[in-house]
């Protein structure tokens, strides 16, 4: 979540939980429990404080302000009204978010708050609280069937709010994980493979004795076109590059394999249809019109078949190729060579 989205994210909840101190209020009143009805002045007043840190972007602080409020908030309840109404569960709420928390203080470079010291003291309070209700009983009466409503609902949404919180919790841990896999394996020029998802896959392909070829492929004279063009104008190229490969290429799995060095594994062998697909990507690269900065830039690739044979190690493999582009960058460049 960006900055703003968070922004926006606490604006929601503190105007929920001030919703929440009123309509308490409301039911204080019923109960005539005046301790309650007066403390939930400051307690208003805290979350209109809220709103000007929010808007200060001063969330750091209001982050302490309300775990405490909520800790002294639920143990005054609990204490009036007995641990029957359930008010002590939201401290339990509080834990992960606490942990939460910190865990992006630290990632966003802000003062942390210490989860262990946070959770140990909202512990206390819930212990002190309910154990002083469940021995000396509660300061103000509430009748049987209204706690049990209070109970019901408060615990229903302390249960829910812990699952749907741990169901968040593991999306974001997905998410991560996915970026860093893609972040591990994807050129972020090109957004092709990289080496070392290539690697993999060619020792792979070594060990299963199935029919593939290996395409090594350079741009021709591409040190020229950064020269002439400049260093963008070869991003440029290679992206375009990259892509005209993806297009062509569809069953294959194409890497760059280092600056201007693209390796595509495909399936099948170089005779039954492997020449004839490689070649059809060199023609498509060197018709293609690459426009930069309004200048028309041409551009020809050389690329050297191997296809696998199970006496081959990876390295072989990769250097008959290799070999082979070699053959075609002597014998006048933009060519297959087989
Ligand atoms: P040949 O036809 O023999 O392959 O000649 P070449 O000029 O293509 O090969 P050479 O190895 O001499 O030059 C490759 C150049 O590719 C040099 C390097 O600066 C450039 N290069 C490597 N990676 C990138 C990149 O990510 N972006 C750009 N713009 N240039 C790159
Ligand atoms: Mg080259
Ligand atoms: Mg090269």
């Amino acid at each position: 979540m960006d900055q703003q989205r968070i922004k926006r994210f606490t604006f929601i909840i503190n105007s929920i939980i001030l919703a929440l101190v009123f309509g308490l209020a409301g039911f204080f009143w019923l109960c005539n429990a005046t301790i309650l009805l007066w403390f939930s002045i400051p307690t208003a007043l805290v979350y209109v404080v809220g709103y000007v840190l929010i808007v200060k972007d001063r969330l750091d602080i209001y982050v302490r302000l309300v775990y405490f409020w909520i800790t002294l908030y639920m143990c005054v309840c609990t204490v009036c009204l007995g641990y029957k109404i359930a008010f002590h569960l939201y401290c339990l709420s509080m834990i992960p978010i606490i942990f939460y928390t910190e865990y992006m203080a630290d990632k966003l470079g802000k003062p942390r708050v210490n989860a262990f010291v946070a959770s140990g003291i909202i512990a206390i309070c819930y212990l002190l609280s309910t154990g002083y209700t469940a021995y000396v009983g509660p300061i103000y009466d509430v009748d049987n069937s209204i706690a049990g409503v209070f109970w019901t609902t408060n615990s229903v949404i302390v249960i829910a709010f812990l699952v749907f919180y741990s169901r968040l919790m593991l999306s974001l841990i997905g998410d991560y994980e996915n970026k860093l896999k893609d972040a591990a394996l994807i050129d972020q020029l090109t957004g092709l493979f990289n080496r070392h998802y290539m690697t993999d896959k060619l020792e792979e392909a070594c060990k299963e004795d199935g029919k593939s070829f290996l395409a090594m492929v350079d741009i021709d004279d591409f040190k020229k076109i950064n020269d002439t063009y400049g260093h963008n104008a070869g991003d440029y190229i290679l992206e375009n590059v990259a892509r005209i490969m993806k297009d062509t290429c569809k069953d294959s799995s194409i890497s760059r394999w280092g600056g201007e060095e693209f390796l595509i594994l495909t399936p099948g062998t170089i005779d039954d249809n492997g020449y004839d697909l490689i070649e059809r990507l060199r023609a498509k690269v060197a018709d293609e019109q690459f426009v930069f900065d309004g200048k028309q830039i041409k551009v020809t690739i050389t690329s050297g078949l191997a296809d696998h044979s199970s006496a081959h190690s990876m390295d072989q493999w990769v250097s008959e190729a290799d070999d082979k582009l070699y053959a075609g960058k002597g014998s006048g460049k933009n060519k297959v060579v087989r």
